[in-house]
């Protein structure tokens, strides 16, 4: 009988099942695939108060806090990330820009940033944004600097899954969830598609699989979001921060040199093939705000999904049963706030003080 059975293997499960085991639990992840593969294979990595476009103001505040308290929390992750795994995830800390295409975008941002509380910020009028980021096209109307900047997604989950293992974690993959057993209201372990597992609690990261695991109560209501992606070799543009518009797309400039255009948004099923219109939109809008891309060569193109929420929160904390919890439905803007996350989902299932209020999140409200 473990303590602790952790559904999924993305950022969430492994940082989850990372903190758990440092408090001397017995925890046991269960991957259907291998580690870091799923959507936080996908992401685009940016870490950012300000979170992925589009999914700032839908999250409100409750988002924002999030963020910002992970913020703090990612510079010394990442060392302790690299300590324990020998493994650099590339976190750089090289700011974000969110620029604005107009002068009423430039008014609605500046008034944002004084409302939303978007830690330090700094404006850049136009004639300073060129200077400091040539690639960028000369009709902008200027851009607001945030605190942020962006990991390597690719090397996060190989990582974490080293410093899993190493601290005791185990962890087994390609074996499907098929069902949360439950006595009495209380979790007794899952069975897999290879047998049972016992454990007193069982906790559900399964990002976009989470909607579909027979037994959780509240079943979360998480619909996959589409993201289409584009990789440039763009070493020659001398990218140097994170760009985001009010209402995408982005620029991510990786430390290898690469540059990602992101990402469309669609609720399309789970249809992982690119598309026409999604590639063209990217590539349009993308050459609308750093023209200069037009130039470079493409190396590659891949799509994720987003595991959204129907009110775009995540679900963290405790469910209907009793052992059953939750850490899940992060949708856009899932690598940034998941430290914080984290901290919260583990704090309430070890019964200390949550580290923010945990009301907003609580999965009881799709009870
Ligand atoms: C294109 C794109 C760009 C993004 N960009 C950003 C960004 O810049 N910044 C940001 O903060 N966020 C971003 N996100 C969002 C972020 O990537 C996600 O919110 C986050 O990765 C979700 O992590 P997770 O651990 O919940 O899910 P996942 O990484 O999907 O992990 C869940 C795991 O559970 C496993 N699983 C599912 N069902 C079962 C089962 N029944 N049994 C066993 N295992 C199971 C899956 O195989 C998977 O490995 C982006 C997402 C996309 C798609």
């Amino acid at each position: 009988m473990r303590d602790v059975i952790i559904i999924g293997g993305g950022i969430m499960g492994l940082l989850t099942a990372r903190e758990l085991r440092k408090t001397g639990r017995s925890v046991t992840i269960i991957e259907k695939g291998r580690p870091g593969a799923g959507t936080t294979w996908a992401s685009a990595g940016i870490i950012s108060a300000h979170g992925t476009s589009g999914s700032a103001d839908i999250a409100g505040l409750p988002g924002l806090r999030l963020r910002t308290a992970s913020d703090e929390d990612w510079t010394q992750l990442a060392e302790a990330i690299a300590e324990e795994s020998g493994t650099d995830i590339e976190y750089r800390l090289n700011g974000v820009l969110l620029i604005a295409l107009d002068e009423a975008e430039a008014e609605s941002i500046q008034e944002k940033a004084r409302a939303r509380e978007w830690g330090e910020a700094e404006w850049m009028p136009p004639e300073v944004l060129r200077s400091e980021e040539p690639c960028l096209s000369d009709d902008l109307a200027g851009a607001l600097q945030v605190m942020g900047g962006n990991l390597e997604v690719r090397k996060l989950g190989p990582a974490l899954e080293i410093a899993c293992r190493r601290l005791g974690v185990e962890i087994i993959t390609g074996c499907a969830v098929e069902e949360i057993l439950s006595v009495d209201a209380k979790v007794t372990g899952v069975r897999t598609d290879a047998g049972v597992h016992e454990a007193t609690a069982v906790f559900i990261c399964a990002g976009i699989g989470s909607r579909s695991v027979p037994g959780a109560v509240p079943r979360p209501p998480i619909t996959p979001q589409r993201g289409q992606m584009i990789a440039m070799d763009a070493r020659a543009l001398g990218l140097e921060r994170v760009v985001m518009t009010v209402n995408d797309p982005y620029l991510v400039p990786r430390a290898d040199g690469r540059v990602l255009l992101g990402a469309t948004r669609e609720f399309a099923g789970e249809d992982p093939r690119l598309t026409v219109g999604g590639l063209s939109w990217l590539l349009s809008e993308g050459t609308r705000i750093a023209p200069d891309i037009a130039a470079c060569a493409i190396e590659e193109t891949w799509s994720g999904f987003r595991p959204t929420s129907s009110d775009y929160l995540p679900l963290i904390g405790q469910g209907a049963l009793d052992g059953l919890y939750f850490c899940t439905g992060h949708g856009p803007s899932g690598i940034g706030p998941a430290p914080a996350s984290v901290r919260l989902a583990t704090a309430l299932y070890l019964g200390d003080a949550p580290p923010i209020d945990p009301a907003p999140y609580d999965p009881m409200r799709f009870a």
